[in-house]
């Protein structure tokens, strides 16, 4: 059977007139699920009798369950429980323009990238598109407020998991459904690119962010083994298809590990890379963790490394550090539990 949160508002259509009914039930349902946030169909009172009981023997309303929550004064934490008693982590994220949500796409993660604690645990499997849709329903029914921003990013590599991955977001952009805004959503990869290709033809105008992390392949081939599957130049080209395709900004992540991947001399080759190319870079503070022996760039490199990629003319910017105290690296919170 089916989980509820699994269906896309063209789903629901379709399976209404299926069953011999008006499609704008579809509407209905989608504003019980998600604006009124209801548990069981029977709750759903402008649905007719019969209907609600052939909707109760064709769907399930199963929930992910929340299992552990940690705080600081502008992050939560939260780590769920699914149904085959797997768990996966949701942060949410307090910001002057609003509330967002890290949230992740898989069970574990197969890009083995050398500083990520995700990757340390391989992938079990793929969310389910109502695994993601729960995450952000979950935490809206907790803090009772409305979240403006999803960011996926939290365990998992999105586009290795690009079906359900697609679903999930257009569930949550749908104007009946948590109505959050196409510019408002954010999905990073570490650059699979036959899914980048197929992602600059889908119809939403989302965010895009590239995880680097390093300017040439003899760095990222050992910090991401996906380089030697795919490496700078050939991401770099597909980039550019990819703007030339959306007309969109691109996000080039890039996770500051001292000593590294913070010289001047990658600054100076990060800024020739990307001159031209319409992208701006966000540097990342790392996030140490207990298990890895990557150690985090001091402020005073970060800033230097800043400067030059300004004095080279790029779009930069530096990640405001979240949740440090509460195991908020990605993967953290689980890498605990299992
Ligand atoms: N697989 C996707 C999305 C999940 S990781 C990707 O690679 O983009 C989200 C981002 O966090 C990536 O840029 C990843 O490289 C980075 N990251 C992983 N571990 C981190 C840590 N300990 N501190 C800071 N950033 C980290």
């Amino acid at each position: 059977m089916k989980n509820i949160y699994s269906q896309t508002f063209n789903d629901l259509e379709q399976y209404f007139l299926n069953i011999g009914e008006k499609k704008f039930k579809a509407t209905q349902l989608f504003e019980w699920l998600y604006q009124k946030k209801v548990s069981s169909f029977a709750e759903c009172s402008n649905l007719k009798k019969e209907l609600r009981e052939q909707l109760k023997k064709d769907f399930t309303f199963e929930q992910i369950i929340l299992k552990k929550e940690e705080k600081d004064n502008l992050t939560t934490k939260y780590l769920f429980e699914l149904s085959d008693k797997e768990h996966i982590e949701a942060v949410l994220m307090r910001h002057d323009y609003g509330l967002s949500v890290c949230v992740s796409s898989q069970v574990g993660c197969n890009m083995g990238c050398a500083f990520c604690e995700s990757g340390r645990l391989k992938k079990i499997r793929n969310l389910k598109t109502e695994e993601m849709v729960l995450q952000i329903l979950k935490i809206e029914s907790l803090i009772k407020e409305r979240i403006s921003s999803v960011v996926v990013m939290g365990i998992g590599e999105p586009l290795d998991n690009y079906e359900n991955v697609m679903s999930f977001v257009q569930i949550i952009n749908h104007p009946k459904g948590l109505a959050i805004g196409a510019r408002h959503i954010t999905i990073s990869t570490c650059g699979l690119l036959p899914k980048i290709r197929e992602l600059s033809h889908f119809p939403l105008q989302i965010n895009l962010a590239i995880s680097l992390h390093a300017p040439n392949d003899e760095l990222r081939n050992r910090l991401m083994p996906v380089n030697k599957m795919y490496n700078i130049s050939e991401l770099i080209r597909t980039l550019q298809e990819y703007i030339k395709v959306t007309n969109r900004r691109v996000t080039i992540e890039y996770v500051m590990l001292n000593k590294e991947n913070d010289t001047q001399e990658c600054a100076r080759e990060l800024a020739n890379l990307l001159r031209g190319l319409k992208v701006y870079v966000n540097l990342i503070p790392y996030n140490e963790t207990n298990h890895l022996e990557f150690k985090k760039s001091s402020q005073k490199r970060i800033m230097n490394f800043y400067d030059t990629l300004k004095k080279e003319h790029l779009n930069v910017t530096i990640r405001k550090e979240f949740g440090q105290n509460i195991s908020a690296a990605c993967g953290q919170l689980r890498s605990k539990e299992v």
